[in-house]
C-alpha cells in the first residue's frame, strides 16, 4: 500500500472520478476517511453523451446487480431491466431472446442528471468525499488510480439522440460491417443509442459505422433527432498485479473489462468496493482482485477468441442457441470459469501473443494483444 494509506486516519487521494473511483471513494468516506477524488475533466462522465450502456447481470447468479447496489449501500439509478433483445445475423435474420430474470440492466452515462455517473457523484458527495474537476493527478501521486481506459484494445463510435416512444434492443452481430465486434441499437422513453463496436480495423470506424446504421436500417427506418456522436475506447489486459506506475488500480485503468462483449462497469463497481475495502481492512487488494476476477478476466478472453474465430456463421449459431433458452442463464454459461475454457485461456494467449508494442501502463509481466498498426489510427485523434 502507498505511504498516504498506511495510517488508519491519513486522508486519502484517488484519481479519476468515474464508477471505480466514485464507488472506491464513498465507501472509504463512509467509512470515516477524508477522500479527494481529482477528475482531470469539468464533469463525471465527460467522454459519454447520455448513452444506454447494460451493467450485465448474468455473470454473478448469485448476487443480481440490484443486490449489488444493495450490498454495497450504494443509490440506483435511474434503470431498466433488460430482459428481452433483437439478434440478426450477418443476413439480417432477426432471432428474439428472452431471461426471466434480467440479463442486464440499461442505464445512462455522461455529466446529465440520472446517469449512472451523476448517481455515484451524488451517493460520493454526501458520503463526504471532496470531489475536484478540472484537477489531473499523475497515477504515481494517488493512492488509487480509477483514470479509466489508457489505449484501445476496442474502439466505438456512438451516436444518442430523440426518438419516438418505441422500445427496441437490437444488436447486430455481422463480423463484415462491425470485426470482431456488434453493432446496437437501444431505444427507450424518447431517447435512442446507435453504437458500432470494432477490435480490428481500428482506422476504419466511420465506415464500418456508416454501414452498420444502414444495415439496421433496412429493418427499420428509426428516427433520429438532434444527433450527438462520440469516440471512445476500451481496455482488457491479463495481469496478475492491478497497478498502474506502481499504485493499486482499479476498473479499466487496471484494464478490468468483460472482453467478450466490452463490458467493464460491473468490475468497475465490484474492484472499487475491493480496492476501498482493502484500504479500510490493511488486507491485500492484490490478492482479492486475484482471487475475484483472474479466473473470469481468462474465460473472458477465450470467449473473445471463441467469438472472434466463430466469424458469421458462429455468430449465428451463437444467435440461435440463446433464441432457445433462457438467455441469463446461456450468457451465464459463458462466463462461467469451467475447467475447459480455463484449459484453453494459456493456448489462446500464446496465439495471440503481443510480440509488438504495448501501450498499457500495467506492470511488467501482463499479457495483452498486439495493436501496434491500430494505435496510429487517425480516427483516435478524434477521441476526447
Ligand atoms: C462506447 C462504449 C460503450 C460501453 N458500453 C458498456 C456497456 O454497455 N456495459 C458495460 O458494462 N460497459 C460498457 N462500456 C465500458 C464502461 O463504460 C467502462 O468499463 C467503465 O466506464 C469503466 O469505469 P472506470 O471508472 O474504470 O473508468 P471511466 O468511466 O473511464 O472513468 C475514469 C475517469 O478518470 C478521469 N481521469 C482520467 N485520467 C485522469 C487523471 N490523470 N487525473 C484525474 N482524472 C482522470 C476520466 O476523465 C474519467 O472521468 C462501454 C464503453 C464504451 C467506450
Amino acid at each position: 500500500m502507498p505511504d498516504a494509506a498506511s495510517g488508519p486516519n491519513a486522508p486519502l487521494v484517488l484519481a479519476g472520478a468515474g464508477p471505480s473511483g466514485l464507488v472506491a471513494a464513498t465507501l472509504l468516506a463512509r467509512a470515516g476517511r477524508r477522500v479527494t477524488v481529482h477528475e482531470k475533466n469539468a464533469t463525471v462522465g465527460a467522454r459519454f453523451i447520455g448513452d444506454f450502456q447494460v451493467i450485465e447481470d448474468a455473470s454473478s447468479p448469485s448476487e443480481s446487480v440490484p443486490a449489488l447496489f444493495a450490498r454495497l449501500g450504494l443509490p440506483a439509478p435511474s434503470w431498466r431491466p433488460a430482459t428481452t433483445a433483437e439478434f440478426f445475423d450477418s443476413r439480417l435474420r432477426r432471432v428474439v431472446i428472452r431471461s426471466r430474470e434480467p440479463y442486464g440492466w440499461f442505464v445512462t452515462r455522461g455529466p446529465d442528471e440520472g446517469t449512472l455517473d451523476r448517481t455515484l457523484l451524488a451517493a460520493a458527495l454526501e458520503a463526504g468525499v471532496e470531489v475536484r474537476f478540472r484537477s489531473r493527478l499523475e497515477p504515481r501521486e494517488a493512492d488509487l488510480v480509477a483514470t479509466g481506459p489508457q489505449t484501445p484494445d476496442g474502439l466505438a463510435r456512438e451516436t444518442t439522440f430523440a426518438t419516438d416512444g418505441a422500445e427496441r434492443v437490437r444488436v447486430l452481430f455481422d463480423d463484415r460491417l462491425a470485426p470482431g465486434g456488434y453493432a446496437y441499437l437501444f431505444t427507450s422513453g424518447g431517447r435512442g443509442t446507435f453504437g458500432c463496436a470494432i477490435v480490428r480495423d481500428l482506422a476504419g470506424i466511420d465506415r464500418r459505422f456508416d454501414e452498420s446504421l444502414a444495415r439496421l436500417a433496412e429493418v427499420e427506418a428509426v428516427p433520429m433527432e438532434g444527433r450527438r456522436d462520440a469516440y471512445s475506447f476500451m481496455n482488457f489486459a491479463l495481469k496478475d498485479e492491478a497497478r498502474r506506475d506502481g499504485r493499486d488500480a482499479v476498473g479499466e485503468a487496471a484494464a478490468f473489462q468483460d472482453y467478450l462483449f466490452g463490458l467493464g462497469m460491473r468490475y468497475a463497481i465490484e474492484s472499487g468496493a475491493l480496492a476501498a475495502e482493502a484500504l479500510l481492512s490493511g488486507r491485500d487488494y492484490q490478492a482479492a482482485q486475484r482471487a475475484a476476477f483472474a479466473r473470469r478476466q481468462r474465460v473472458s478472453l477465450v470467449n473473445r477468441f471463441l467469438y472472434e474465430s466463430g466469424g458469421n456463421l458462429g455468430l449465428s449459431l451463437f444467435m440461435a442457441v440463446a433464441a432457445r433458452v433462457d438467455f441469463r442463464r446461456f450468457l451465464g454459461g459463458w462466463y462461467r470459469p469451467g475447467p475447459v475454457r480455463l484449459a484453453l485461456a494459456p493456448l489462446v494467449a500464446r496465439l495471440w501473443r503481443n510480440r509488438g508494442r504495448c501501450a498499457h501502463r500495467l506492470p511488467d509481466g501482463h499479457w495483452c494483444r498486439a495493436r501496434e498498426r491500430e494505435i496510429q489510427a487517425p480516427a483516435l485523434g478524434r477521441i476526447a
